[in-house]
C-alpha cells in the first residue's frame, strides 16, 4: 500500500495533527478558564462579514484593509470578507443585539480564527487563531490595566516566560490634531527618503509612519503623541501606569508604538517576545473610545486586545503529548468480540474511554495495539471466559491479570 497525494495544504494554513492537538486543547482550556476568572463572557462570531464592516472600523488606510483581506463576492454580488480581526465583529454584535441595554458594562472574550493575506513566516499564518477580550462601556484606565493583566495571567498559566509589555498613549481626537500637524511638518521634507507605504500614509494616516520598521532610523527624532497629550489623556495614561505598578506589572514605554489600526485612542499596548525574531509581537490592543460612536452607536468607551495563539504555541515549553485509553478489548474469536463490544459500550456509558479491534487481527496484534494505544487495562475474552461468564482483566502497568465476573459493576470495582 502506498499513500500519496498531489494535494498539499494551502500556503499559510496549518494542519494540527492529533498529538499536537492535545497541546492546543490544553492551551485553549487555560485561556477559557482565565477569561472566565475575569468574568469575560464568551462570544462566537461568523467567519465572514460584509467587507464594509472592516473598511469602516478597521480603517481604510490600514495595511489590513489595503492589502491583507480575503475579499470575495457572493452570488448576489455582495462583497464579503473573511474576518481579519475580532473587534469589528464584537462591536457589530454589541450594537446589533442591543447589548448596551443589558447592562452598563459588557465584558467579552473569544477564541476565533482570523484570515489575512500576509507573507507566511514563522508562527504567522494566513489562517490563524486568536483569543481576545473586549470591555465595552468603561472609560477607566483600570479596565486597560485589568485587560493587560488577564493576558499576562494566561501567559503565566501556559508557563511562557520572557514576554514583555510595551505601552504608550496616542491621545484623543482633541490632542491628536496638534500632534498630527507637528508630525506632518517634521515628515514633509523627509518624504522622498521614506518608503512607499509611508508616502501613502502621509496623507491617509501619518501617525502610522511611526510604526514603520523600514524607516525607524530616519524618523527617530519625530515628535511623539506622548508629548502632545491633553490633560485628560495625560491623566488617563498616568493612572494606567499607576495601576500597572499597583498590580506589580513591569512595562516599557515605547513612545513610537501606535498600533496598526485606525480606531485606537489613548492607551495602546503590545506583548512581545524576543524568541520570535523580528516579527516579535505576540499580541496587543488598546482603547477605542471613538469606534462605537463612529459605527452608529452612542458615545461608548471601550478597550480590548487580541493575542495570536499560533505564536504562543511556538513559545510553549516542549512537552511530549500522548493519547491514552482506559480499556482495550482483546477477543479470541468473533463471538467474544461482539460480547466484549457490549461491555465496552457499558464502560463508555460510565465515562471510560474504550476501543477494540475491527480488522480481525491476531491476538498478538491486538495486544500490540493495546500497547500502542497506551491502554491502562485490557479485557480479554475467549471461549472459556464466555462459558464461565467471566473476563480476564489485565492491568497493563503492573502486568497483573485477574479473573472477574462479566458484570460491569464488578469490573469497575476491580480498577
Ligand atoms: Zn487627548
Ligand atoms: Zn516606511
Amino acid at each position: 500500500m502506498s499513500f500519496k497525494t498531489n494535494f498539499q495544504n494551502v500556503k499559510g494554513t496549518k494542519d494540527i495533527l492529533p498529538e499536537e492537538s492535545i497541546r492546543w486543547r490544553k492551551a485553549e482550556d487555560i485561556i477559557r478558564k482565565k477569561m472566565m476568572q475575569y468574568n469575560f463572557r464568551e462570544i462566537r462570531f461568523p467567519t465572514f462579514e460584509s467587507t464594509e464592516l472592516f473598511r469602516k472600523s478597521t480603517g481604510e488606510s490600514t495595511d489590513i484593509v489595503k492589502k491583507e483581506m480575503f475579499t470575495f463576492e457572493d452570488m448576489g454580488g455582495r462583497s464579503l470578507t473573511l474576518k481579519p480581526e475580532g473587534t469589528p465583529s464584537v462591536v457589530r454584535m454589541f450594537l446589533q443585539h442591543g447589548l448596551f441595554n443589558k447592562g452598563v458594562l459588557q465584558k467579552f472574550y473569544y477564541i476565533e480564527r482570523m484570515f489575512r493575506q500576509e507573507k507566511p513566516q514563522k508562527g504567522r499564518y494566513r489562517e490563524f487563531r486568536q483569543f481576545g477580550a473586549e470591555v465595552i462601556g468603561s472609560a477607566s484606565a483600570e479596565i486597560d490595566a485589568e485587560l493587560v493583566k488577564s493576558a499576562l495571567d494566561v501567559f503565566e498559566d501556559l508557563n511562557i516566560e520572557g514576554i514583555k509589555l510595551n505601552i504608550n498613549s496616542i491621545g484623543c481626537p482633541v490632542c491628536r490634531k496638534d500632534f498630527i500637524r507637528k508630525l506632518k511638518s517634521f515628515l514633509k521634507e523627509k518624504l522622498p527618503d521614506l518608503c512607499e507605504d509611508c508616502n501613502r500614509r502621509y496623507s491617509e494616516n501619518p501617525m502610522r509612519i511611526l510604526d514603520c520598521k523600514k524607516d525607524k532610523e530616519k524618523i527617530k527624532n519625530a515628535p511623539f503623541p506622548l508629548d502632545f497629550l491633553c490633560d485628560d489623556c495625560k491623566e488617563h495614561f498616568e493612572k494606567f501606569k499607576s495601576y500597572l505598578d499597583y498590580l506589580g506589572i513591569k512595562f516599557n514605554i515605547d513612545s513610537g508604538l501606535v498600533r496598526g489600526l485606525d480606531y485606537y485612542t489613548k492607551t495602546v499596548f503590545e506583548f512581545v517576545h524576543p524568541g520570535l525574531g523580528s516579527q516579535n509581537e505576540v499580541g496587543g490592543g488598546g482603547r477605542y473610545d471613538e469606534l462605537i460612536g463612529f459605527m452608529g452607536g452612542g458615545d461608548t468607551p471601550a478597550s480590548g486586545y487580541a493575542v495570536g495563539i499560533d505564536r504562543l504555541m511556538l513559545l510553549l515549553p516542549e512537552e511530549e503529548e500522548k493519547y491514552d485509553l482506559d480499556f482495550y478489548l482483546v477477543a479470541f474469536d468473533s463471538e467474544s468480540g461482539l460480547l466484549g463490544w457490549k461491555i465496552l459500550n457499558e464502560l463508555r456509558d460510565k465515562g471510560y474511554s474504550c476501543d477494540k479491534d475491527t480488522m480481525n487481527r491476531s491476538i498478538k496484534a491486538q495486544f500490540r495495539e493495546a500497547d500502542r494505544q497506551n491502554a491502562k487495562w485490557v479485557i480479554i475474552i475467549g471461549e472459556d471466559e464466555r462459558d464461565k461468564g467471566v473476563i480476564q482483566l489485565k492491568n497493563m502497568d503492573k502486568g497483573e491479570q485477574k479473573e472477574v465476573p462479566m458484570d460491569i459493576e464488578k469490573i469497575i470495582g476491580e480498577l
